[in-house]
């Protein structure tokens, strides 16, 4: 009867309904959005203090069964119900949003809620454990992460309360944590794509330094080096482009950061987890690299330009920020912001 893929785990216990809704700080005047109504456990209470409810479901039985729960009621009218997967799905305006979420949709949904070009007031959003622990996790713990710093940029993330998997109905095989993101408004003036792009190299391996993440691999600069290019062409700067002479690669080899395969301080790889999972870029240029160097032909197209990116990249991570050394892990989010504006000073760009 139950569909898993669809992570149908309906809250038995009204206590914990009861409690998510209190910490939303519904107004009368608040229309809701509510992700994966099942059946209507949290539906039925949001209706009692809010305005308006449009909840987004993706199975038409449970559609159906929430219909009918309403059916002939006074609140029948004061709620809409969208059929759909919410990601998909174009959003009207909300206050507040509230779901007990199907935990495969975690991490699109937060983005989707923190990008809206007007985000909500407050979200309630019950999370398999792990995930709302990286949530509101902070520099130095084991849990900080991506998702962590690039949250946090844009919303304020509190812990509501844990919930034990014998709350649901199947129980589902992990425990659950309640957070309240309240999105930052007005919203920081800078650029998503930037900052994502910026947190993806710093975060490829989070136990490396940031010089072993950004100098350790030619994918990274020569990524930078194709941004670097369309800046300049962008913005009517001169770039030189003649390969360099033997004498000069000798000598920027003799520069290079060993690669991070190689170092020493390794420390293995941390949980697994979605979040660190190298993005589709990183994977194909990494063939491509592998490729390249099993023809031996990796050294002899390098010009001047990856050169000058390379000694940019150089000069912001030691001389200007101090960051070379550190480590993603315990990099605060002021740490982040000055890379960005260091790295934009250079011409460098992530996006
Ligand atoms: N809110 C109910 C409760 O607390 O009892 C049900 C919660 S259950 C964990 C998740 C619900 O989300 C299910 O009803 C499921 O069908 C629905 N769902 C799963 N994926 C979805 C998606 N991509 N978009 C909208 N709803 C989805």
């Amino acid at each position: 009867k139950m569909n898993k893929d669809l992570g149908q785990h309906l809250l038995k216990n009204p206590g914990v309904a009861a409690a998510i809704v209190a910490k939303s700080n519904l107004k009368q005047s608040d229309h809701v959005l509510e992700v994966g109504p099942g059946t209507g456990n949290l539906t039925v209470l949001i209706l009692r203090e809010a305005k308006s409810v449009t909840a987004v479901e993706m199975d038409p039985r449970m559609a159906a069964e929430l219909t009918k729960r309403v059916q002939g009621k006074p609140e029948e009218k004061r709620l809409k119900i969208l059929l759909g997967d919410v990601i998909k799905t174009e959003l009207p305006h909300f206050d507040v949003c509230i779901s007990n979420t199907p935990y495969q949709i975690s991490s699109p949904l937060v983005f989707k809620l923190l990008s809206l070009p007007t985000p909500p007031r407050v979200c309630v959003l019950m999370f398999q454990r792990e995930f709302a622990l990286r949530l509101f996790a902070q520099p130095g713990s084991k849990l900080y992460s991506r998702l962590s710093v690039n949250v946090q940029m844009w919303a304020k993330v509190t812990h509501v309360m844990k919930v034990g998997r014998n709350n649901f109905n199947p129980p589902p095989l992990v425990e659950s944590n309640v957070v309240r993101i309240e999105p930052k408004h007005p919203r920081p003036q800078i650029s998503y794509e930037e900052w994502d792009g910026l947190l993806r190299i710093c975060f490829n391996r989070k136990n490396k330094t940031l010089r072993a993440n950004f100098m350790g691999t030619t994918v990274v600069l020569d990524m930078l080096e194709r941004n670097y290019r369309l800046f300049c062409s962008q913005n009517d700067i001169p770039i030189d482009d003649t390969p360099l002479t033997a004498e000069e690669m000798a000598e920027t080899d003799a520069m290079a950061v060993d690669p991070i395969e190689q170092d020493d301080e390794w420390q293995g790889f941390s949980e697994p987890d979605e979040d660190d999972e190298l993005p589709d870029f990183f994977k194909q240029a990494q063939a491509e690299e592998a490729a390249r160097k099993q023809k031996g032909a990796n050294r002899k197209k390098r010009g001047r330009v990856h050169e000058v990116v390379r000694e940019k990249v150089r000069r912001v991570l030691e001389d200007e920020t101090k960051l070379a050394d550190k480590r993603p892990q315990k990099c605060d989010q002021g740490d982040f912001l000055k890379l960005l504006y260091a790295f934009n000073q250079q011409g460098i760009h992530f996006s």
